[in-house]
């Protein structure tokens, strides 16, 4: 009997409900012609929790994405939200799982597929057939550290203005080896090969993060091939050779910078899948959240413009990082290569080239067809 899996939907608002539509239409071809076995539960979150509950995340939805296997989210937030107090914002929805599931690792892939490598800044031989994974810590570090904040700089009479702003750049090295694990695990699923990046020529913060990623490579995964770069070179050499790399560990602010330069390389927002990844619980699997880069685009809402390539790749992500089906994974990515190779485009795709122009649920329909056409 094949393992059964728990899948915990939240569509959330505006366009999320629309590409979520889709990626439930993917789901059920797996169910169907691959023999994988979901269990689905579907909930509210962001604006719509509001609406019906007055809080962006009720504790009963929390419970569930806690006990899920993984959680698959569309986008949260719109206009009719905006004056709303900071603690029912639809984002504070989004912020407390990732808080309360213990999110530390977040992972943006940078993966280009070949028909849409006009659509990147970079030239087209720089960047097809691009496919490289960015490892971020997601909850110390500088934006996390104490102490922090901004005070009268006392006694410093040369300070034109009188005020210091501090940050703390801090990291245990439990919170550099869990990270740095996941990120041993995940180049195993992939091409073998870690970068880690840190500036340790600069900021001690960086030498402790170079050795412990280094004792967890000499201790558990002397198997996968780890190199260590200053981040500011690895800024440099993603626009100037990307394709060098594989899977790249790094910390909060470095890979807030890094990881958002690296989607550019891959060009339109509606592309680009994301999944925060916590502790493994005790079956084995991470917890796990699933979401597309991009918000809840009130400006196409509704309107059967929504590209919905960048949730469906997101659960080709759950598939490979949660469920442990590579395989899978992989045809799912390759039906959408096919579709984009065949020239659907979705409004936000369509380029000088053109193509042929498709709703959101046709982009889905058609992803379904190559399905069946690569099984
Ligand atoms: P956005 O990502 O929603 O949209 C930015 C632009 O990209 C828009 O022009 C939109 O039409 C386009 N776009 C985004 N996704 C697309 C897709 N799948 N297909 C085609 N075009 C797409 O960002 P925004 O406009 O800054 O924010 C809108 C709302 O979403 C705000 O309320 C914001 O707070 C929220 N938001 C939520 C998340 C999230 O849920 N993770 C992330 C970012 C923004």
């Amino acid at each position: 009997m094949s393992d059964q899996f728990s899948l915990l939907i939240l569509p959330g608002d505006g366009i999320g409900t629309e590409v979520m539509a889709e990626v439930r239409k993917v789901i059920g071809w797996f169910g169907d012609k691959r023999g994988l076995s979901f269990s689905i539960d579907e909930d509210l979150v962001g604006g719509c929790a509001y609406d019906a509950h007055g809080t962006p995340l009720t504790d009963a939805t929390m419970a569930k994405a806690q006990a899920a296997d993984a959680v698959l989210l569309g986008a949260v937030g719109g206009p009719a939200y905006d004056n709303l107090d900071f603690s029912v914002k639809p984002e504070r929805g989004l912020l407390r799982l990732r808080k309360e599931m213990d999110l530390f690792a977040n992972l943006r892939p940078a993966q280009c597929f070949d028909a849409l490598a006009d659509f990147s800044s970079l030239k087209r031989e720089v960047v097809a057939g691009l496919d490289i994974l960015i490892v971020r810590e997601l909850t110390s570090g500088v934006y996390f550290g104490e102490p922090r904040g901004i005070h009268a700089d006392d006694n410093n009479p040369d300070n034109e203005g009188g005020r210091v702003g501090v940050n703390t750049q801090r990291y245990t090295s439990g919170e550099i080896r869990r990270v740095a694990r996941a990120a041993f695990e995940l180049a195993k699923k992939r091409g073998n090969r870690v970068c880690s990046m840190e500036k340790a020529n600069v900021m001690e913060s960086g030498i402790l993060w170079r050795e412990e990623v280094q004792w967890v490579h000499d201790n558990e995964y002397p198997e996968v091939e780890l190199t260590h770069m200053y981040a500011d070179n690895g800024a440099m050499q993603l626009v100037r050779r990307p394709s060098q790399f594989d899977v790249i560990v790094t910390d909060n602010l470095f890979g807030d910078i890094l990881s958002d330069a690296a989607a550019m390389l891959t060009g339109s927002l509606g592309m680009l899948p994301s999944a925060s990844l916590g502790a493994p619980a005790a079956n084995g699997r991470p917890k796990a959240l699933y979401e597309p880069v991009h918000g809840s685009a009130p400006d196409i809402a509704g309107q059967g413009k929504a590209n919905p390539i960048a949730c469906i790749l997101s659960f080709a992500m759950a598939l490979r990082y949660s469920f442990d089906k590579g395989a899978d994974a992989d045809l799912l990515e390759r039906a959408v290569e096919k579709v984009l190779a065949d020239g659907a485009r979705t409004a936000d795709l369509m380029g000088p080239e053109g193509g042929t122009p498709v709703s959101t649920s046709e982009m889905g329909d058609r992803i379904l067809q190559a399905l069946d056409a690569l099984a």
